[in-house]
Parts: C-alpha cells; sequence; structure tokens
C-alpha cells in the first residue's frame, strides 16, 4: 500500500482511457472500502444487485437479494418494465435490512469487444450512484457486478468499477454520498480489490 499522502504512480490509467489518473483527494480515501461477506446482510441506506434486463430475479446475488427481500420486492420489480443493459433501476429493500435496492444490468463479457462491456459495465457504476444521490442514499454497497456468471474477468472489472465511483465521488454529486462499500464472495474479486482499492484510493 502506498504511503500516506503518496501521489498515484502516473503511469496508473484508467481502463482503456488512456487518461492518466491524477492523485485522490485525501477525503475521498476513507469513503471506499472492501468487504468479503454477503451483501444482503448490510443495513446500508442503499445496496447494489447484479441483475439481469427482466429484473425479476435470477441466480447469484440476484437470487439472494429476492429471497432476502421477500415477495413484495419482486412485484415491485415487476411494475419497472425491465431495464438495460449498462443501467439500474432503485426500489425499496422490503424485508432486507437496507433501505433501498438499486438493480445494475451489467453486461455478459464479450471477450471480442472490451471496450464495449467496460462501458455498460461502467455505466452500472455511475447511474447506480446517480440513483443513489437522488434518493439520499448516504452509504451504498456494490455486488460485483458482471464477475460471476457474467464471465466479466475481475482483474478487469475492478478498475473499471473503481475508475467509475471515483470520477462519481469527484464529480458534482460526489458530497452526496459518505461510503462506497464493495462486497463480494469471491477471492479472485477480493485480490484485484485489496491490490487496487489503495492505487485508486490511496489510504490516508
Ligand atoms: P453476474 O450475473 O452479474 O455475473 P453474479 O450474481 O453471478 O452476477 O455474481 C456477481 C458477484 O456476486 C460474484 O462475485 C459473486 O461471487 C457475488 N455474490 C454472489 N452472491 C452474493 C452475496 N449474497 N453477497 C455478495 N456477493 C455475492
Amino acid at each position: 500500500a502506498a504511503a500516506p499522502g503518496t501521489p498515484l504512480p502516473t503511469t496508473l490509467l484508467g481502463p482503456n482511457t488512456g487518461a492518466a489518473l491524477p492523485p485522490a483527494s485525501q477525503s475521498l480515501n476513507d469513503r471506499v472500502a472492501l468487504l468479503r461477506g454477503d451483501i444482503t446482510t448490510l443495513a446500508l441506506d442503499a445496496i447494489v444487485n447484479a441483475a439481469n434486463r427482466s429484473l425479476l430475479g435470477g441466480g447469484g446475488v440476484d437470487g439472494a437479494i429476492h429471497r432476502g427481500a421477500g415477495p413484495r420486492l419482486y412485484h415491485e420489480c415487476r411494475e419497472l418494465g425491465g431495464c438495460a443493459t449498462g443501467s439500474a433501476k432503485i426500489t425499496h429493500g422490503y424485508m432486507l435490512p437496507c433501505q433501498r435496492v438499486i438493480h445494475a444490468v451489467g453486461p455478459v463479457y464479450d471477450p471480442y469487444d472490451p471496450g464495449e462491456s467496460e462501458r455498460l459495465l461502467t455505466g452500472c457504476y455511475t447511474r447506480s450512484l446517480e440513483l443513489a444521490a437522488d434518493h439520499g442514499c448516504r452509504s451504498v454497497a456494490f455486488s460485483a457486478i458482471s464477475t460471476g456468471i457474467y464471465g466479466y474477468p475481475s482483474w478487469d472489472a475492478a478498475p473499471a468499477a473503481l475508475s467509475a465511483i471515483r470520477r462519481f465521488l469527484e464529480g458534482p454529486q460526489g458530497s452526496k454520498i459518505d461510503k462506497v462499500v464493495i462486497v463480494t464472495f469471491d477471492m479472485k474479486d477480493v485480490d484485484a480489490y485489496n491490490e487496487l482499492i489503495p492505487l485508486y484510493f490511496p489510504p490516508v
């Protein structure tokens, strides 16, 4: 991990953007954390589901969220008419300890078009944070969107996610969010985030 106040290496690139990231302000650094555990147990303002376009539930974390929230979540989702890939919609949390669930639809990873996959994955993170901010959700937990059944390599997904989160927190709406927690079961996600979070958000 970088020493306190160490600027980001100038060679650290945003994924596929070609743009070097300037050092993060220290006030950002304590706002992003990684947790290995079950996202459905978290009593935060919002949790972000890795949903599919139907928004009607599925496997992986989506199934766990629907089971935890109970049937009223399914009924609310049915009214939403699905969601485009790369975007997100917000519901209540019902029987879950969180207030809201943000259902983000990640891309199925396309190895023949990684740039488009990245654009869609980035869209999920940005749109989810916009929805959280618009609904007064100051603490947000993200699933590792697309890195399970949808096959996005963790080492490509993590920098896309962290770039989008950092851009949002540094942007005009950034002060509306206090805490972003990335939650996963998967050791390959944990390894990628453990290495990359200190680069995008150097420890204070
Ligand atoms: P996708 O279809 O977008 O790939 P998955 O649900 O298959 O979504 O996987 C996304 C990530 O969620 C994976 O890293 C998986 O290990 C993780 N995951 C599955 N269940 C949970 C849970 N209850 N809490 C947190 N993370 C979970």
